[in-house]
């Protein structure tokens, strides 16, 4: 495999090393094929909200896949997941795909089909997954290995993509004065956390839903990230601000590839086969995916969410603690129970101010946490995730381990 990985992130490019190969997982812990046991804070990158193995989700996927794993037909499932994803989110109705790649390319085409409009503006440091038209400015892997734009993504793909300053209202403004009737959509992370944690400001995405309102184009709310993980439907639960299309991912799939597009219904009724945009999937919907993301979402209750707050506040205050203690800059965002740590003085408002970190002391500090029993994501410009299942036992692991970490990271 390229690289020995089958997603960028993994490979340990930016803090150096061999990625530990992970042979299970239960609760907070990882177990790496040396036997080695990790307190996980990656969570497969924000699903395992309930924790790894958890018995409900593995219960679940048991008596579907007895069932059989793939019909290529429509199942009680499918819409009891669609139902659960309305009832949480502000959306009329979804779409079932596979990743969350597939539901933001899904909802930029609607959007276009929605409008008859071609461009699209997105913000530097923003990551929406590796569609072509999307792989401008990202964030995540991007963002990690330094790339500009990947080779492979031609000029005419991005042609039609806007790149603005994330937090930067007037450069949208402008933007829409010269750009107004020919944008479809604008699409944003409803927080965005794939260049470390960088909130919105004040009343950015309520002017955004503004701007596209007056100049007839769409909002498209990314929470592929954020859904159903920091508050029951997402970042909506935090801002109030609803997207014309809502992109969804991660949780909702409990760990098995299931992500989602939503929105207003009369946006929805355009895609095929009610209307003319045509989006298709052999293993939409599929039966596992669905029961992993159905059990995982109703075992998402207030108290997991209360949980989850709690783990998340008191590793971010332990983190902080230790690297105030050895005297180390850095500086902590947080959105909910997400957060991730700058290596870097002053606020992080955007992805240029997020470039300026010592990455260096990044790798050190996740180095020393790794050895001391704690799997930190290999990214500083990835969010830190926790789960209901990070109990005082785990937590207090973590305490351990971190001032090592902030001693290396000093160093
Ligand atoms: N959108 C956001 C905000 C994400 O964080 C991600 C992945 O990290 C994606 C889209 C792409 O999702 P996937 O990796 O499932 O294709």
């Amino acid at each position: 495999m390229p690289g020995g990985v089958n997603s960028p992130v993994r490979a340990f490019g930016a803090v150096g090393g061999t990625p530990r190969f992970i042979a299970s997982a239960r609760g907070p812990y990882l177990t790496d094929a040396d036997g080695n046991e990790y307190v996980d804070l990656i969570c497969s990158w924000g699903p395992m909200i309930l924790g790894h193995a958890h018995p409900a989700v593995v219960e679940a996927v048991q008596r579907a896949a007895a069932l059989g794993t793939s019909y290529g037909a429509p199942t009680q499932g499918e819409v009891e997941l669609a139902e659960e994803i309305v009832a949480r989110a502000p959306v009329e109705q979804v779409r079932l795909v596979n990743s969350g790649t597939e539901a933001t390319m899904s909802a930029i085409r609607l959007a276009r089909g929605f409008t008859g409009r071609s461009k699209i503006v997105k913000f530097s440091g923003c990551y929406h997954g590796h569609a072509d038209g999307l792989l401008a400015s990202a964030g995540s892997g991007v963002a990690t290995f330094g790339l500009p734009d990947s080779p492979g993504v031609t000029g005419a793909a991005t042609a039609d993509t806007i790149v603005l300053g994330y937090n930067d209202l007037s450069a949208v403004e402008e933007a829409f004065a010269a750009n107004g009737d020919e944008i479809a959509c604008v699409i944003t992370e409803a927080c965005p956390a794939n260049m470390g944690i960088v909130p919105p400001r004040d009343d950015f995405n309520l002017r955004l839903k503004a701007l596209c309102t007056q100049y007839g184009a769409l909002l498209i709310m990314d929470e592929v990230l954020t859904g159903f993980r920091v508050s029951r439907s997402g970042w909506y639960g935090i801002d109030g601000v609803a997207g014309d299309l809502v992109t969804f991912g991660k949780v909702m799939g409990g760990g098995l590839p299931a992500a989602a597009f939503g929105g207003r219904a009369d946006i929805m009724a355009k895609l095929a086969p009610a209307g003319p945009v045509y989006q298709a999937g052999t293993l939409s919907g599929n039966p596992l995916a669905t029961a992993a993301g159905l059990a995982t979402l109703r075992g998402a209750t207030d108290e997991v969410y209360a949980r989850v707050d709690h783990a998340a506040e008191t590793v971010a205050g332990l983190a902080t603690a230790a690297l105030a203690k050895e005297g180390v800059p850095h500086r902590l965002q947080t959105a909910g129970n997400l957060f991730s740590i700058f290596f870097a003085d002053g606020e992080v408002r955007d992805f240029a101010a997020a470039q300026r970190q010592d990455t260096k002391r990044y790798a050190a500090f996740f180095h020393t946490a790794l050895e001391h029993g704690v799997h930190l994501p290999p990214s500083s410009y990835e969010a830190w995730f926790l789960s209901a299942a990070h109990d005082d036992a785990a937590l207090e692991r973590i305490a351990e381990a971190l001032p090592h970490a902030a001693r290396a990271a000093a160093e």
